[in-house]
């Protein structure tokens, strides 16, 4: 165990079961806010309709254009109606795309906001926000962005198509993987990443076989809850700054990418970080991590490769370039070669 640590808690008020949606109006009222804007994405305005009708007088509107890689173009028109409704609080509820322009929001005005997510994409539970504009993606963070209370209600999970619970768990298990070596991990987050890992590898199989069973559900949201902890309160690695580039470079998928790179990744650092590694292989019942994701991702019959989600060939010298240009901490150097070997395999799909 580190004997010296820093770790820092976020002050967020989790709300976690089975038709928690209901507790909406209380959480409301305990923030004092009267007049709630609600968003979604255009997928889920019925979602956000009922949403609405939950919380009755206290919903002053709903803006319903939520979209991925939170644009400012979208956040700009969002604030409009913010103003115009005198909006004194926003509830998302949706996946990190709906969190994020929640959380564009709050860091231009410090709103409070009440998220309900129906992914496992990690969002909710920390103060980090990407945004996107004229094509590129930068990343803050700042403490108003973190969301004020996270209503995990299983039920709203329960619609997400299998192929895209086993794509966003795979993002969910990126945040564990990282946060066993992150340079500022610690003894509580690397519980939390290990138990979150240990509940997702254990719950997906049984969801994908059976999305209604409500049981395996909450077990995958509870792992996905620890895990966006660890992403909330640890600095990233190699994993995570790669697929950024790849994401913000050839406009490649945000689940899909994190699913292709999480094991090659892992593969890279494995040398340099053997207890990380070992708690890993706890987690999920296995000697080798790497060949576990391998098979759970082949199991959820999920894209393998970069090819297949989109990537250029002729992008991993690009990659390669700008992960040198921007150099970051990784527990085995970021080294041209080596990185560019790395990702010629996922792009591949090299599984051996
Ligand atoms: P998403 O929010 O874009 O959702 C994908 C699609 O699935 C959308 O059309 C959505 O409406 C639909 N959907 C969501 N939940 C559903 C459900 N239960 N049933 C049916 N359909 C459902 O995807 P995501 O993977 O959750 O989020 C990706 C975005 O979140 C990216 O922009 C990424 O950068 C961001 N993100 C940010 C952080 C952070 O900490 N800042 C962490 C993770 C992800």
């Amino acid at each position: 165990m580190q004997d010296s640590f820093v770790y820092q808690m976020l002050p967020a008020r989790v709300v976690f079961g089975r038709g928690t949606s209901a507790t909406l109006p209380a959480e409301a009222e305990r923030l004092g806010l009267r007049r709630l804007l609600v968003l979604s994405t255009p997928e889920q305005v019925v979602l956000a309709e009922q949403v609405r009708q939950l919380l009755g007088e206290r919903a002053a509107g709903a803006f319903n254009d939520a979209t991925m890689h939170t644009p400012v173009e979208v956040t700009a028109h969002a604030l409009e109606v913010v103003k115009a409704e005198r909006i004194d609080g926003v509830v998302a509820v949706g996946g990190g795309s709906t969190t994020g322009l929640g959380k564009a929001i709050a860091l231009r005005t410090d709103l409070p906001q009440i998220v309900l997510p129906t992914t496992y994409a990690g969002s909710e539970m920390t103060p980090i926000l990407g945004e996107t504009q004229g094509g590129r993606k930068t990343t803050q963070r700042s403490p108003k962005i973190q969301p004020e209370v996270v209503i995990y209600d299983v039920d709203l999970t329960l619609s997400l198509p299998p192929a895209m619970s086993a794509l966003s768990s795979f993002n969910a298990l990126a945040h564990a993987v990282e946060a066993l070596y992150a340079p500022d991990g610690n003894p509580i987050v690397s519980m939390m990443a290990e138990e979150g890992v240990r509940a997702i590898v254990g719950a997906l199989p049984r969801v994908l076989k059976e999305p209604g069973d409500a049981q395996a559900r909450a077990s995958l949201l509870y792992g996905a809850w620890l895990c966006a902890c660890c992403l909330g309160v640890t600095t990233m690695g190699l994993h995570h700054k790669l697929c950024h580039t790849l994401g913000g470079l050839f406009d490649l998928p945000h689940a899909e990418t994190h699913a292709v790179m999480l094991p090659h990744a892992l593969a890279y650092n494995a040398p340099m970080i053997p207890s990380a590694m070992a708690r890993l292989c706890r987690a999920m019942g296995t000697d080798d991590a790497v060949g576990a994701l391998l098979q759970l991702a082949r199991d959820c019959d999920i894209p393998l490769a970069l090819l297949d989600i989109g990537m250029p060939y002729e992008g991993i010298a690009r990659t390669v370039d700008e992960a040198l240009r921007n150099p970051y901490e990784n527990p085995r150097p970021v080294e041209a070669g080596a990185l560019a070997a790395l990702l010629e395999r996922a792009w591949a799909g090299m599984c051996d």
